[in-house]
């Protein structure tokens, strides 16, 4: 048994609950992981509230001000910070954001202090928020300020190196650019992030990050990684370009790991594009954890709410070091008919085709071997350096 901080409170469950993309989400997922004998074996730790200043070192004061107001009354919408279509205000915003900023803090300040090698916040992940403004369904930058306090854990004379991974259907187009800019300098990066997502003309979000990347481009940056997958991707190509994650690892070598773990490229999401199962999605948190670093998983976009439930359930009992049997049954609990018709753990995948042909694949793992060199030549005198 491996020992895993989770990060919950019923405060976080309540205001998480009433996120209106993902409504009655956070309740679910805590009660299907309580129902299956999970919450007794994981260290649960409640958040702290992120404070205005723990904000601050991402967000501005303008936009804070905007949400951190309570929304009750003046539920006007703020075009301005983004609080519009995607992101309407909704009344326990006040409360909500420093709620799960807190929650993300929380589960990396128990890397920090070694309280257990992994650290679970399921109600974190939400990649789209930005500086100033809210995008996506997202309202607030807790994967952004978690990475910023993991990398500022190792002092003034320890450069400790962060790779954020972000399997959500979506681009994280938030967190890479927060740390792009970094990344271009001549200084080696502290953070790479890399994101394997679903990429058409169209397709939200739009960003040239989103793209593969271009190595006959003077602006290269190897530490700002896109892996973009067409429509249907299931779980053998997932797993065929985690190989490449697995070489990017080897050659930046971090001292931590933040995985997002959307999960709406999962079959049976609404968003119907990606085709990935539960498997799949196990395998590649095995392979994380076979790293051997401190690892922070996150949650993150997931339309249909009980597969949400069953995938994190699932990769919780993974980060146990205890995995749940895919052909589980969904205890018996409140619940329980939101399980139909399976009633069991298991996502699997769906019909859809699967578009990222074999000569698509090439051509990514022959951009990324491309992209491990310069990875490699950048970090040689950090490397140097730190033995
Ligand atoms: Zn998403």
């Amino acid at each position: 048994m491996t020992d895993v901080a989770y990060i919950v409170s019923a405060e976080l469950i309540a205001a998480s609950s009433q996120l209106p993309s993902n409504k009655g989400r956070s309740s679910a997922v805590h009660t299907l992981i309580h129902a299956f004998g999970l919450s007794k074996r994981v260290k649960v730790i409640r958040p702290v509230r992120a404070s205005y200043k723990d904000l601050a070192a991402y967000h501005t004061r303008e936009y804070l001000d905007t949400v951190l107001a309570p929304q009750s009354s003046a539920s006007h919408l703020h075009t301005e910070y983004g609080l519009d279509s995607d992101c309407p205000p909704f009344p326990a915003l006040d409360a909500y954001v420093p709620l799960v900023a807190g929650a993300a803090l929380t589960a990396a300040q128990a890397l920090i202090d070694r309280v257990a090698p992994i650290a679970i916040c399921w109600d974190g992940g939400r990649h789209h928020a930005q500086k100033s403004h809210a995008a996506g369904f997202c309202y607030v930058a807790d994967c952004v300020l978690a990475l910023i306090a993991l990398k500022r854990a190792g002092g003034p004379k320890r450069r400790t190196r962060v790779m954020y991974v972000d399997l959500d259907l979506h681009f994280s187009d938030a967190v890479s650019q927060a740390f792009a800019a970094s990344a271009s300098s001549a200084r080696t990066p502290q953070i790479l992030t890399l994101s394997i997502h679903h990429a058409a003309p169209g397709f939200y979000p739009p960003s040239p990050l989103a793209a593969l990347p271009d190595l006959a481009s003077q602006a290269l940056d190897p530490f700002t990684l896109s892996l973009p997958l067409h429509a249907g991707a299931g779980p053998d190509t997932l797993l065929r370009v985690w190989k490449l994650v697995e070489r990017v690892r080897e050659a930046f070598v971090p001292d931590y790991v933040v995985l997002q773990c959307g999960v709406d490229a999962l079959a049976g999401d609404p968003c119907a594009v990606g085709n990935w199962d539960l498997q799949g999605l196990g395998e590649v948190l095995r392979g994380v954890i076979r790293w051997g670093v401190p690892v922070l998983m996150l949650g993150g976009g997931g339309y249909n709410t009980p597969n949400a439930a069953r995938a994190w359930a699932s990769l919780t009992s993974i980060a146990l070091g205890d995995p749940l049997p895919l052909d589980a049954p969904i205890p018996d609990h409140a619940n329980f008919p939101l399980y139909a018709p399976s009633f069991t753990l298991d996502v699997p995948r769906g019909t859809m085709q699967d578009q990222n042909t074999d000569a698509y694949l090439m051509e990514v793992e022959k951009c990324y071997e491309g992209v491990v060199s310069v990875i490699r030549e950048r970090m040689a005198p950090a490397v140097g350096v730190a033995s």
